[in-house]
């Protein structure tokens, strides 16, 4: 199911966040911590809170993704600048612990003249005194487009940033579709290998939530300014590809596009409906798995079954490790027309051979293989 929301006022409190969510049909969303020019945060509302989490819960809107005030900057020169960006965030985790168990997004910073070596050292030193083993909270760094001097516009400076964070295990990245492209990531052309990119430099499992937006301007211009999804360079087509590929589906997107709830209500409306074209969807599939596998070469259907239950051997055999296959829809998916009897024969009894309390069955869902982390596979 696609985790879909976008960027909602905070100002009349979370249980009207909740609201809005349903009234747009958004099962996720966004909020700044609070006044995104930075300053004081409202006092909480405990009860206001209690009632946020049961509805939230009873109608599945999760996670909730705080955006830090987009003005602190954790690696400016002035030391009180600095200072004032580790209160608040260090502020904010704490508040975080009310609704706990989701994230936190921030703008690693500009170093402004100091270079990004320095830039990158002083947000490690922020994240290493305001991080805590018991938070539960996940810290995002968000990719930037590299406008003025933004730290966070390759993967290589966020890789930075997080070897140089002692309790990295509550870090992870929120890809910015725009910011990105901004920062001359093809993400139209070339996005198996950007993908790619991502894993090799940071990782995919760091990867933890994407901003869904498109970008007034072309690839690599270093702007940063957001469009509609379709009224901008990356164009639909490519977001709609993006959303369902298989190392990314599973991720909750958030709309920062310039909309207010109305247009907000359409834009998911929108998305969701491109479900996609499963036959589409299949081959695309096909061609990604053929890009992972070692052959490189294009995988047959019975290959590609193959190499799925190759991977999910691996995966079972190592400690702690979980593998879930929604059987149904992914038999349902190999049904039609792409595969043979044969092969969907061959995936069946594979299936029904995997007799491990490490499997599980869901009913539903899109079609794919995904890589959760080093120890947990998803096929679907
Ligand atoms: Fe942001
Ligand atoms: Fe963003
Ligand atoms: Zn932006």
């Amino acid at each position: 199911m696609l985790r879909i929301g976008c960027h909602l006022s905070s100002s009349k409190g979370y249980c009207a966040m909740a609201k809005d969510a349903l009234k747009i049909h958004a099962n996720t969303f966004q909020y700044f911590s609070r006044n995104p020019r930075g300053g004081n945060a409202k006092a909480l509302d405990q009860e206001d809170i209690a009632r946020f989490l049961v509805e939230t819960d009873k109608n599945d809107i999760h996670p909730f993704l705080a955006h830090a005030p987009y003005t602190l900057n954790g690696c400016s020169a002035d030391p009180a600048l600095r200072d004032f960006a580790r209160r608040t965030m260090a502020d904010d985790l704490a508040r975080l612990e009310f609704t706990p168990g989701n994230l936190y997004n921030f703008h690693p910073g500009s170093h402004v003249r100091q270079g990004a070596d320095v830039g990158i050292s002083y947000i490690a030193d922020m994240l290493n005194e305001i991080l805590k083993p018991d938070q539960t909270t996940t810290v995002l760094l968000e990719t930037m487009s590299g406008k003025g001097s933004e730290v966070g516009r390759t993967f290589e400076e966020l890789k930075a940033i997080i070897d140089k964070v002692g309790l990295n295990s509550q870090l992870g990245v929120c890809l910015d579709t725009c910011h990105v492209w901004d920062a001359g990531y093809d993400i139209a052309d070339h996005l198996d290998e950007v993908i790619s990119e991502f894993d090799r430099i940071i990782g995919l499992d760091r990867l933890k939530a994407i901003h869904l937006n498109d970008s007034l301007n072309p690839l690599g211009a270093h702007k940063d300014r957001h469009a509609r999804l379709g009224e901008g360079h990356i164009g639909l087509t490519s977001l709609k590809r993006l959303i369902n590929h298989p190392a990314l589906a599973h991720l909750p997107f958030y709309l920062e596009t310039p909309n207010d709830l109305a247009g907000y209500a359409k834009e998911i409306d929108m998305i969701s409906d491109v479900g996609y074209n499963h036959l589409d969807y299949i081959k695309y599939m096909r061609n990604w798995a053929s890009a992972a596998h070692p052959n490189q070469t294009e995988l047959t259907g019975l290959q590609l079954i193959s190499w799925l239950e190759t991977r999910i051997k691996e995966v079972i055999n190592l400690p702690n490790s979980t593998v879930t296959i929604e059987t149904g829809r992914f038999l349902k998916n190999l049904k039609e027309k792409a595969f043979s009897n044969e092969e969907v024969q061959a995936f069946t009894s594979f299936v029904g051979n995997l007799t491990t309390e490490k499997v599980n069955n869901l009913a539903a869902g899109l079609f794919g293989i995904y890589y959760r982390s080093e120890t947990e596979v998803y096929v679907r």
